[in-house]
């Protein structure tokens, strides 16, 4: 374990200029109660000092890891920091902020101290896929982990080789001092990072239990890079990522660092799987314990043990680090409610909500506890709703479990069901209003009985108020 000496930065009038200007206004946002105003601070101070960043990381002793990918960001990163600090050092992290250039600057800013200490000794950074090519300007990371690459719902019609274009000169201007951690699972990442000069840690899955019938309607099928055949695939385990390969040439998932494999889903809790693992010259299977739940949390979970292997965590320590992560709090939530137990998961696109359709049908191959489904369309849920065209409810037309819908897309909802073949009388299209489609749903489920809700955003934080009101959740809110 090493600690900054405090004398060894010289000293750098501009960037303490640039430090002391960000956090005047970080300040100023808090003194008139604006919360969330993240990249204010980092926009001032990139005006005084451009190198801000760069000086602040470079003075990171154990160096920094960027975290990039479509989906599982917050909590790969939060994995991260985790083990990191488990193995001694001393993150900074942008946790909070955004994950613009603005804002990890901002973040760092407001950690650092005036005199250019930057109030850690290694970096974690949570990288935007626009802002990526830009961070990897500033910053040169120790460790990169590419983690997958999906159509984001806001941009599904939008080109997934934009982002892998934009990306691939930033990714080839790396040397052999950066390591990239990428999911070969994902061909359009395992292409992306073949060739290059960085050293490249390959991570997958051998999974024989956890595999799909065929690509989701969600997924992003992909063309080979070589010869322009569609791909197939031996096993895919999350929309498209998965043992793939191209059946008109020798094209195929590269030969992998780092192995998934036995993986056990706990149900919404937690999971258990082994990791293979060769990066350093290590003995084999080593059995990881995690509180969260699903596939694609297992692929979060290989992605970061591979990062603490590359960042010398030892492997007791990340596995200790690891059984010690919970859920981060808004994604998975149970609460107490009239008796009922209820399980609340976010859904804001078709990969996630797959993901938990998958996870509440994969023991009982159906659904067979009671379930709401809470639809809104304000803005920060998407205003266009299109996207449950995307989403396999066909996966509920097999159970007994009654389904109920609400939310001010209750009823397309509840059509969208019809088409997936769930039976008429399984099936309750409820009011609009929360309040009352809340009780009625309270209702279907047995005393001391279970069910599950699964609200987008907006309705979510409504869901969550009304039963914080109603005062059936008090503890778990205070967290
Ligand atoms: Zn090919």
């Amino acid at each position: 374990m090493t600690t900054n000496d405090r004398r060894a930065f010289r000293p750098d009038p501009r960037l303490s200029a640039a430090l002391l200007l960000a956090k005047g206004v970080a300040r100023g946002i808090q003194v008139a109660g604006r919360g969330g105003g993240t990249s204010a601070p980092g926009m001032v101070a990139d005006r005084v000092d451009v190198g801000l960043l760069t000086k602040l990381t470079d003075r990171l002793a154990h160096g920094v890891v960027t975290v990039a990918g479509t989906n599982g960001k917050t909590t790969t990163s939060r994995m991260i920091a985790d083990l990191l600090e488990a193995g001694g050092m001393k993150p900074v992290h942008n946790r909070s902020g955004s994950n613009l250039v603005r804002g990890v600057i901002s973040a760092f800013a407001s950690q650092a101290r005036l005199n250019g200490d930057p109030g850690g000794d290694a970096g974690v950074i949570e990288a935007d896929e626009a802002a990526l090519p830009e961070l990897l300007e500033r910053v040169s990371p120790r460790a990169l982990l590419l983690n997958n690459l999906f159509r984001d719902q806001l941009d599904r019609y939008g080109e997934l080789d934009t982002i892998a274009r934009k990306w691939r000169p930033a990714i080839e201007r790396l040397g052999p001092e950066t390591t990239i951690v990428v999911n070969a699972d994902d061909p359009t990442l395992a292409a992306l990072t073949t060739g290059v000069a960085a050293r490249v840690v390959r991570f997958g899955f051998n999974e024989e239990r956890h595999r799909l019938e065929s690509l989701s309607h969600a997924s992003d099928a992909a063309a080979c890079r070589v010869c322009g055949a569609d791909l197939a695939w031996h096993a895919l385990y999350v929309s498209h990522l998965g043992d793939w390969y191209c059946p008109s040439c020798d094209n195929r998932r590269p030969d992998l660092d780092a192995i998934g494999l036995d993986i056990q889903l706990n149900g919404v809790e937690s999971l258990d799987m082994t990791v293979r693992d060769t990066i350093r010259d290590t003995d084999g299977d080593h059995a990881i314990h995690v509180g969260v739940p699903g596939v694609y949390n297992a692929y979060n979970v290989l992605a970061a043990v591979a990062v603490g292997r590359v960042m010398d965590v030892p492997m007791p320590t990340i596995i200790a680090s690891m059984a010690a992560f919970r859920s981060a709090f808004g994604r998975i939530e149970r609460v107490t409610y009239r008796d009922r137990t209820l399980t609340l998961a976010l859904v804001k696109n078709p990969v996630g909500f797959n993901e938990v359709l998958r996870m509440l049908t994969v023991a009982t191959g159906g659904l067979e506890v009671p379930t709401l489904i809470a639809i809104n369309d304000l803005h920060a849920d998407g205003r266009d709703v299109s996207w449950l065209w995307d989403v396999d409810f066909e996966l509920l037309a097999d159970g007994d479990g009654k389904l109920a819908t609400t939310g001010i897309r209750g009823a397309d909802m509840a059509n969208r069901l019809k088409y997936a073949g769930v039976a008429e009388d399984r099936l309750t299209p409820l009011p609009e209003e929360f309040e009352s489609s809340l009780d009625a749903f309270v209702e279907q489920i047995s005393a001391g009985g279970s069910g599950y809700i699964l609200p987008t955003y907006t309705a979510m934080l409504r869901i969550r108020k009304i039963l914080a009101d109603r005062g059936a959740v008090e503890s778990f809110w205070k967290q």
